[in-house]
């Protein structure tokens, strides 16, 4: 008996879905790629498929190790758990940080760690100077203090792009002052489509790097976490104890290399998309929290955005809030319903009230 896979070779059901490029649904490439794996037990550390997914990314970042999560929330929160030895400790993040605002508290259960979640001055991102060194807690006998022991900076962050300079400075800062740089790379596929930096210098920068499988990427499940050949060990031991040992994982392994090498090429074009339709919003008027650099659009949450999530749903676009998120399982019809929507409320708006803006 043959497996009828048709399901996943159409459009996908996330064809007009701008909540979260987290809705993406497994190609047929992906699927079939079940057909490569392995079946070994990847907690005995015996499943050559799951070995060869670590060790691509791990390539790709340049890091000598790398370890398959179920989540990038897991990759994150035992990233930070092994960097961390014993408290009283800190954690400096942006205030949007994933890993402080998203991951239900696990900094202070599972790291028994303070967050110290810094508002950057310029808005966008924390740079050395104006917000890391004037919040930094050196580890120097002061007794009052929870020493600032992780730095863990995210890209993107709403989107935007974290300017490798400054990345540059925090990590030789933290090498000097002996502070663990965790990079949250959720999202690091997009930022590489435009990034002047090679994929395979980040490594440096960092002492361990998340990147995640099933946002952009499209596959259905994981994570991997980067780092050295001592820590991934250590990191292991810490995913095991949070239940994160997958057996057969050869399966999950295949379709997230089928996955990465099918959907990656199509990052360029999602970000056309967000472009274009970022362009027609600054054409009407309709502000934005900052210019788009990758594949989100943030519509200003000081405006209205309940009425405009109404008119997007009405017309059968799956809307949730101000942030339009797009992935390579948005079609073209889906960006040219949303154009010609905003184009028509423009319209009718100002044949009504005669003002030029309707966001009031
Ligand atoms: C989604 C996300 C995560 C966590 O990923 P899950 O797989 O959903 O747990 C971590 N960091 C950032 C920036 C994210 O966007």
């Amino acid at each position: 008996m043959s497996v009828d896979l048709s399901v996943f070779g159409g459009v996908s059901p996330a064809h007009n879905d701008f909540r979260s490029d987290t809705l993406t649904t497994p190609t047929l490439e992906t699927v079939q790629a079940i057909s490569n794996s392995t079946l070994g037990d990847a907690v005995y550390e015996e499943d050559d498929k799951t070995h060869e997914l670590e060790q691509y990314v791990a390539i790709l970042l340049n890091k000598p190790k790398g370890l398959f999560c179920v989540s990038g929330t897991m990759s994150n929160q035992i990233a930070v758990r092994t960097h961390l030895k014993q408290p009283p400790h800190s954690v400096l993040c942006d205030y949007r940080g994933h890993i402080f605002v998203n991951e239900a508290g696990g900094l202070a259960t599972l790291s028994q760690a303070m967050v110290q979640p810094i508002h950057p001055k310029n808005g966008k991102y924390m740079t050395l100077v104006d917000d890391i060194e004037p919040n930094f807690i050196p580890d120097d006998g002061e007794i009052h203090g929870a020493p600032t022991k992780v730095i863990a900076l995210e890209n993107t962050l709403h989107g935007m792009v974290y300017p490798i300079e400054e990345i540059k400075r925090i990590s030789v800062f933290c090498k000097e002052n002996d502070v663990k740089l965790h990079l949250d790379g959720a999202r690091l596929w997009d930022a590489l489509v435009h990034d002047e930096l090679p994929l395979l210098e980040y490594g440096q920068y960092f002492d361990s790097i998340s990147i995640c499988l099933s946002k952009g990427i499209g596959a259905p499940i994981g994570s991997i976490l980067v780092g050295d050949e001592k820590y991934i060990t250590k990191a292991n031991h810490f995913r095991k104890q949070q239940g994160g040992g997958v057996r057969q994982s050869g399966i999950l392994a295949a379709m997230a290399l089928a996955a990465i090498k099918g959907n990656f090429p199509k990052f360029a074009q999602v970000h056309q998309y967000t472009k274009e339709v970022a362009d027609v919003c600054d054409l009407l008027d309709i502000p934005l929290e900052h210019p788009p650099q990758t594949n989100f659009i943030f519509i200003d949450p000081s405006k209205n955005i309940a009425k405009l999530v109404e008119i997007l749903t009405a017309a059968g676009l799956k809307v949730n809030s101000g942030r339009l998120a797009f992935h390579h399982q948005i079609t073209r019809e889906s960006v040219d319903k949303i154009i010609q929507v905003l184009k028509e409320w423009w319209l009718k708006h100002n044949k009504e009230s005669g003002s030029g803006t309707y966001y009031k």
